[in-house]
């Protein structure tokens, strides 16, 4: 089965305050630690940044196999890459550059979970705190925090499904939200404190002490 992976890095870093996927950890760009990742697990990569860095992506020593523009959201980042990805691919794997130190066996799961049957796989972590739905300050309710779970990437998917669900334009926080939207069997494997999201600098400084 072909394995390809999308590896989004098109966001502007709005919270962060600067482009994170080029910040460097551990020595290395967050945007190559992913890729590095993906690259390990995957037949072909394809990376999608944002438009202004295509060609300077493009040069000799990137371990993409395709780079190309992303979008001003990030699932239309990934229809982006997702239409460079070739046709033959069974399984395409999307990982966010904003969570560099995934584990190989992380990609390893989602896709063994996918090559199992599963439409789609994503890691999940159980949440500690317990969780309220508010309207405003006001708390409307408590939710069952056994019943939920906290969802990174790497997530994969039959390719079919991921391509049928991304065909409606539609947008999401997460690629999964899309193929459950369209009817399609997600699965939850184990997640991983290790891919844990870079969103603001003080996520990269503890990050940053753990690759250390
Ligand atoms: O903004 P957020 O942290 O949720 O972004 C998750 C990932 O999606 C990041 O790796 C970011 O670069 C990517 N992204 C993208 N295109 C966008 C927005 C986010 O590729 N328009």
């Amino acid at each position: 089965m072909a394995v390809w992976g999308v590896v989004v890095a098109a966001g502007s870093g709005t919270r962060f305050g600067a482009p994170k996927q080029y910040e460097t950890l551990a020595g290395t760009r967050m945007v190559d630690h992913a890729l590095a990742a993906a690259r390990a697990s995957c037949d072909g990569v394809v990376l999608v940044v944002p438009a202004q860095d295509v060609s300077s992506a493009q040069q000799l020593g990137n371990p993409a196999d395709i780079v190309v523009a992303g979008g001003s959201v990030r699932s239309e980042s990934v229809r982006n890459g997702l239409a460079a990805v070739p046709d033959d691919a069974d399984i395409v794997v999307v990982h966010d550059a904003a969570r560099p130190l995934a584990p190989p066996a992380l990609f390893g799961a989602v896709i063994a979970a996918v090559r199992d049957g599963a439409d789609a796989a994503v890691p999940g972590l159980p949440v500690a705190d317990t969780v309220k739905e508010v309207d405003g300050t006001r708390v409307v309710a408590t939710l069952d925090r056994r019943r939920l779970v906290l969802v990174q990437t790497p997530q994969a998917f039959r390719a079919g499904a991921l391509r049928a669900a991304h065909e409606h334009g539609w947008d999401a926080t997460d690629d999964a939200a899309l193929v459950e939207r369209n009817g399609g069997k997600v699965v939850v494997v184990p997640g991983s404190e290790a891919a844990a999201k870079v969103t603001t600098p003080e996520d990269l400084a503890r990050l940053g002490a753990h690759a250390s």
